[in-house]
């Protein structure tokens, strides 16, 4: 079938466009092109074959031959001619890749791989759950939400506006221990963990990161339990904070309800910079203006 022929509506999504790069491999004199910021719905931070053929497509068709994997896992297509727009969405579009991850809204929930050998626990599940519920959604500026299968945190969690990381808790009950074995104390980050007589002990230290439960070879150290340490009112860019614990060990639908309260918290809490009347404070502005424990209070209905 002709491209030209392809007449159904589709009922799409706003565009997400990025402001600004000049089109300099487009020689397209008098037209406007647009960067294009696109991403999997239902979310996924895993892209078929199929939808980067899609993209090659696009880009080769309608783009300037270039995709940017952003730092949040949305494809950046760039220089789109402003007139193929509608086709170039139509067709990412059918392959089930939405505009979408720019403005003042909640941006593509970024998680680890769930092929990661040292997930503590899986967070793509949860990450897709949260991004059905509310990706997308209009806030007062921009909110990213990270999830991290283990205390490696590689997907940034500690310097996002909601960051879940999964961690476990270390069981020492055996007193077991061959002589002058310090393979978890070597292990060990932190510094959280000592031989004690035939044992070890764990101080007030541990981050729950289970790095010691892997270093031990002897089956000595057990994981007790499981669960996700929320941080909250973390960011990067021009300044950097890193999130407040607001929970830890907390179950999968507890760290649903923190994100809706966070979120619903924001919206109604947030207030204009100061000296601006147009952009509004970042969730962790909130956050260190009103204290993490008032922030997550219920708002005002
Ligand atoms: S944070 Fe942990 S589970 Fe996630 S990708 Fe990094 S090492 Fe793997
Ligand atoms: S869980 Fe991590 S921080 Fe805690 S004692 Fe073990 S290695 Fe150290
Ligand atoms: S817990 Fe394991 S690694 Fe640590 S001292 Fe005992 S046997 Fe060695």
């Amino acid at each position: 079938m002709e491209r030209e022929e392809m007449s159904f509506d589709l009922e799409m999504p706003s565009v997400g466009v990025i402001k600004g790069v000049l089109a300099k491999d487009i020689e397209v004199v008098g037209e406007k092109v647009v960067n294009l910021r696109t991403c999997a719905r239902p979310y996924r931070n895993i892209y078929s074959v199929a939808q980067l053929r899609t993209i090659k497509n696009v880009i080769e068709r309608y783009g300037s031959g270039k995709v940017h994997l952003s730092p949040r896992h949305n494809l950046e297509i760039p220089e789109v001619r402003q007139k193929d727009l509608d086709r170039a969405l139509k067709e990412l579009y059918i392959a089930g890749l939405f505009p979408g991850g720019a403005g003042t809204s909640v941006r593509n929930i970024f998680t680890c791989p769930h092929w990661c050998p040292k997930a503590v626990r899986p967070v793509q599940e949860l990450g897709m759950m949260v991004s059905a519920n509310f990706a997308d959604r209009d806030m007062p500026n921009k909110v990213t939400v990270s999830f991290a299968g283990c205390s490696n945190a590689c997907s940034r969690p500690q310097n996002t506006d909601i960051g879940v990381i999964a961690v476990g808790r270390v069981g020492t009950g055996s007193s077991g221990c061959p002589d002058g074995c310090t393979e978890c104390v070597e292990a060990c980050p932190f510094g959280a963990i000592e031989r004690a007589g035939r044992g070890v002990r764990i101080n007030d230290k541990c981050i729950y990161c289970l790095k010691c439960v892997d270093a031990c070879t002897d089956g000595m150290l057990t994981v007790e339990e499981t669960g996700f340490r929320v941080l909250i009112g973390g960011k990067e860019g021009s300044t950097v904070r890193f999130g407040a614990e607001y929970a830890v060990f907390a179950g999968d639908f507890e760290v649903l309800e923190i994100i809706e309260r966070a979120l619903s918290s924001y919206l109604k809490k947030a207030e204009f910079r100061p000296g601006s009347a147009k952009k509004k404070e970042r969730l962790g502005e909130v956050v260190e203006r009103l204290g993490l424990e008032e922030f997550m209070k219920a708002p005002p209905a």
